[in-house]
């Protein structure tokens, strides 16, 4: 395979990955590895994957765009508070285009994942280029980006989105230090505290719930409750026509979709301001499979509206959930 090639690093919490990936969003070449810790330790492992899936390739990398967790200035390449990768503060723009020998361009890992969903609905056809598309991340945490008409919404300090941390009810303390925050009840993370790893002969809380765990069935719908609740916010304050859901909880695919519209069908009944929002259609999932964050750290490089457009789209290359 030829032709233009971007490369993406997207450094999780638990797994960094490094992608090739052409504009159209193929991906030419992947690899991951658990990332490291602390500064040092966090560069180390994408470097050395960067370098590995660069040597697979003759074709030429056009750019070079990289995403962590954290408050991240894409202006300074600065990540602070990166806090389950042991990092405080982290040039991470400027060690990374140390060590690679070209510019990077970097971003918070759920923006750049918001911005790899955005991308691949339009290049797709399932979406538009022209959309506000809003993207909620069911990961340990939960946190969301919105991308309008290609350009991300950060506000200061790249605080949009971090609605995991709107307190809604309940005395569940939140990594945060509030109690009762919507993260508390629609994340991995909830899941986790609702339905604990003792008390599960399946692993799929929706599995266990079909097969009469009254604790699994009890937590999927604390879980889709919150979950729709945090889609219902995303739509009335952003305005955005779709919400798309990834992250790790995504995997639960097909169950999670249909529970979540079930509870947005619920909100409807008993207000015909919701009702006329039409939730349920507006709500997909992205398949748990594709490397969101990695793409979208991809097209970093690419970045800006007028040059968001791929000159040759061709099929859908990764089909939607839902
Ligand atoms: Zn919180």
């Amino acid at each position: 395979m030829s032709g233009t090639l971007r490369l993406g690093i997207d450094i999780g919490g638990t797994k960094t990955a490094a992608a090739l990936v052409a504009d159209d969003g193929r991906v030419h070449v992947i690899r991951s590895a658990p990332s490291g810790r602390g500064p040092d330790g966090v560069v180390d492992v994408a470097v050395r994957l960067a370098l590995g899936v660069c040597g697979e390739t003759t074709a030429p990398v056009l750019s070079t765009g990289a995403c962590m967790p954290g408050l991240v200035d894409p202006a300074t390449g600065l990540v602070r508070h990166a806090v389950n990768l042991e990092v405080d503060r982290l040039a991470l723009g400027a060690e990374l285009e140390a060590r690679l020998g070209t510019a990077v361009a970097v971003e918070n890992d759920v923006k750049a994942a918001a911005l790899g969903a955005w991308r691949l609905r339009g290049a797709g056809g399932s979406g538009s280029f022209d959309e506000t598309m809003a993207y909620l991340n069911l990961g340990t945490g939960l946190a969301s980006a919105v991308v309008r008409r290609g350009e991300l919404v950060r506000g200061i300090d790249g605080v949009a989105g971090e609605i995991g941390h709107l307190p809604i009810g309940g005395d569940a303390a939140c990594a945060c230090g509030q109690l009762g925050c919507l993260e508390t009840v629609a994340s991995g993370s909830a899941l986790a505290r609702l339905w604990p790893e003792s008390r599960r002969v399946h692993r799929d809380p929706f599995v266990a719930a079909a097969a009469g765990d009254l604790s699994a069935a009890a937590a999927v719908d604390v879980l889709c409750t919150g979950i729709g609740l945090a889609v219902q916010l995303l739509a009335l304050a952003s305005g955005a026509e779709r919400v798309v859901m990834g992250g790790g909880l995504a995997g639960l695919g097909a169950p999670l979709v249909s529970g979540v519209r079930a509870d947005l069908s619920r909100r409807a009944l008993s207000s015909p301001l919701v009702g006329a929002l039409d939730l349920p259609a507006r709500v997909e999932l992205l398949p748990a499979d594709v490397p969101v964050a990695a793409l979208g750290a991809a097209w970093l490089g690419k970045g800006r509206r007028h040059d968001a457009r791929p000159a040759g789209v061709g099929a859908d290359p990764m089909g939607m959930v839902g």
